[in-house]
């Protein structure tokens, strides 16, 4: 039987891309391979969102050029972020390569695949493929109304928490986030199946991410995303629908709808659809318990969504917003299009209709140009807020974006690092004091796997939970006593399976 291996660096969106050409190979019959050195097929899914993460992959394409040598009919293909438009360049540079195709094109991979003899005669369609769009969104198939949940309330869904008043906006940034009707077909119509529906899932973990948009419009100065994964593209809601529901009869209990810009789902699509519509769908399907979404942006995310949100009993209370930084200089040349004041209305609406929500968030440090009093507005803002995570990064400039064309990366390394200590050492007290707060309490925790003696998962609000306990417990909704607490997990006793 043939074989194949996956490589993956990088983000959730490459991990459930990954995930999704794992479920095409094994629909086709293929076997995963235990190294790549056996495998017939190697994929090597890249990033190169930093520098570093760039020279990892191109010393893994580089190593399989003697295996290429020992084996030439093992075909190699590289997948995601190193690929753009133009492939000719990686083509002379990696010869050893079969094949290269950019982020998310999974019908061009089945295409290849099929010609390869790998699978079947008749290619799959994308969900992506050009001008398929038509075929295969069910916005073509009629459309039912949901019913809005602000429908008996009077209250206006579509303002957002940064509107100016008067202005009758949807959100500040005007793009969305309309009063939509469901886009969405008639439940019990069948959507079309996708050959990778199959994907999103690792092994038999519970848990799956699934993406709903690629690419990104955004073109903040310092990230190379929008160069290699292109613009917004999302997935027909039917499909994704679809996709869930198989993977919630195969015993996925959590599903993490992922997109480097989730909040923008749907804008681009033929009708009007957005996250909030997309979720109160999947907020419906039987089995699955859990609902997650990454990665959001603050200018995207509406007050609608928010509210949303609030009546939705399977969507974790649990927020990633990134914030970047806390200074209005830094964020305006970051080209993250919203102030901090917009930032902290938005939590402030968040911690009023989601009081329970757990927030993270990212911030790099040592931006061109940050002073010392720049640094201590993110600094302030992380105290203020008081995130359950912070994800810090110290800036480091990536070839090809606007930051690394236009501005002096003029904060000495020593500076970026001290300041990624501070954030870093008021983090770990501030979740420290946080989790504390659960001693004693119960909590529910989906757990995903074994871990030496004991058994771990999440909580609603993303927290990791070790416990010791006999059983299969993988999927199982387990309530956890918590005795102990770090700032970075809780451990307890289990009282109750469900
Ligand atoms: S929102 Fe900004 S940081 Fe995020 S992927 Fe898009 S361009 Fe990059």
């Amino acid at each position: 039987m043939a074989s194949y291996y996956i490589w993956t660096i990088g983000c959730q969106m490459n991990k459930a891309d990954s995930e999704r050409v794992k479920g095409l190979f094994d629909s086709w019959g293929l076997a995963p391979a235990p190294d790549v050195q056996s495998a017939d097929t190697i994929v090597l899914n890249s990033c190169v969102v930093r520098q570093k993460a760039e020279n990892r992959v191109v010393s893994k394409i580089g190593s399989l050029a003697a295996l290429k040598r020992k084996r030439p009919d093992a075909s190699i293909i590289v997948i995601g972020c190193l690929v753009d438009g133009q492939t000719d360049e990686l083509r002379r540079l990696y010869p050893h390569v079969d094949a290269f195709f950019k982020a998310g094109e999974y019908g061009d991979i089945a295409a290849w695949g099929v010609s390869k003899g790998l699978g079947g005669a008749n290619p799959p369609v994308s969900p992506f493929a050009k001008g398929g769009r038509d075929m295969t969104s069910l916005f073509a198939r009629g459309r039912e109304d949901l019913p809005s949940p602000f429908a008996n309330g009077g209250e206006n869904p579509s303002v957002s928490p940064f509107a100016k008043g008067g202005r009758g906006m949807t959100s500040l940034f005007a793009r969305r986030g309309e009063d939509l009707p469901s886009p969405f077909a008639k439940r019990g119509e069948n959507p079309p199946e996708s050959p990778f529906e199959k994907g999103g899932q690792k092994g038999d973990s519970p848990v799956a991410y699934v993406p709903v948009i690629h690419g990104c419009d955004n073109f903040c100065s310092y990230c190379i995303v929008p160069y290699r994964r292109g613009r917004e593209k999302s997935r027909p809601a039917a499909e994704i629908i679809s996709e869930v529901r198989g993977m919630a009869a195969r015993g996925v209990r959590e599903v993490t709808l992922v997109g480097q810009n989730v909040d923008s789902y749907g804008h681009d699509l033929p009708e009007p659809a957005d996250l909030a519509v997309l979720l109160q769908e999947l907020n419906e399907i039987e089995g699955l318990y859990r609902l997650r979404f990454l990665t959001s942006h603050p200018k995207d995310m509406t007050l609608r969504l928010i509210r949303m949100i609030a009546g939705m009993d399977k969507v974790c209370r649990h927020i990633n917003l990134p914030v970047q930084s806390g200074n209005d200089e830094i964020l305006k040349a970051m080209r993250r299009g919203y102030t901090s004041a917009n930032y902290r209305k938005l939590i402030e609406e968040i911690r009023r209709f989601l009081p329970d929500a757990a927030l993270s968030t990212d911030v790099i440090v040592g931006f061109p140009g940050e002073t010392e009093e720049q640094f201590l507005d993110t600094y302030r803002l992380l105290e203020e807020v008081r995130f359950d995570a912070v994800h810090v990064a110290a800036y480091s400039p990536r070839a090809g974006t606007l930051a690394s064309r236009t501005l002096k990366d003029d904060v000495p390394v020593e500076v970026k690092m001290a300041r990624l200590q501070r954030v870093e050492a008021l983090q770990e007290k501030v979740a420290g004091e946080i989790n504390s707060e659960l001693a004693g309490k119960t909590v529910e925790v989906l757990v995903e796997k074994r871990a030496g003696e004991k058994w771990s998962g999440r909580t609603r609000s993303n927290k990791l939970v070790f416990f010791e306990a006999g059983g299969d417990l993988v999927g199982k909704l387990v309530c956890v006593r918590i005795d102990r607490t770090s700032p970075w997990s809780l451990t307890g006793e289990p009282i109750l399976a469900v």
